[in-house]
């Protein structure tokens, strides 16, 4: 027995299956200059995720600055499956 292998036209494409993640992270500073690093948790959902800082503000003033992070799933899909 022998595989066959062939040229196959992939794509790579977004996973719309799989849940993308967002996460704000506090950049302020304490009076001592470490860094906060509070952040908003994992959230599936930007809006979510961006609505913490404003939480965030309110207890800490001084703290201004913030980090977004974001996690998409890609895939990768042949033009038809292998044989
Ligand atoms: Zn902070």
């Amino acid at each position: 027995m022998r595989k066959l292998f062939r040229y196959l036209n992939w794509t790579v494409s977004v996973d719309r299956d799989r849940e993308q993640v967002h996460l704000f992270l506090c950049e302020g500073e304490e009076e001592d200059g470490t860094k906060c690093r509070a952040d908003s948790g994992e959230r599936p959902d930007f809006e979510s995720a961006r609505g913490w800082t404003f939480e965030h503000i309110r207890e800490r003033q001084d703290h201004r600055s913030f980090a977004h992070m974001s996690y998409t799933a890609w895939h990768m899909v042949p033009g038809r499956e292998p044989e």
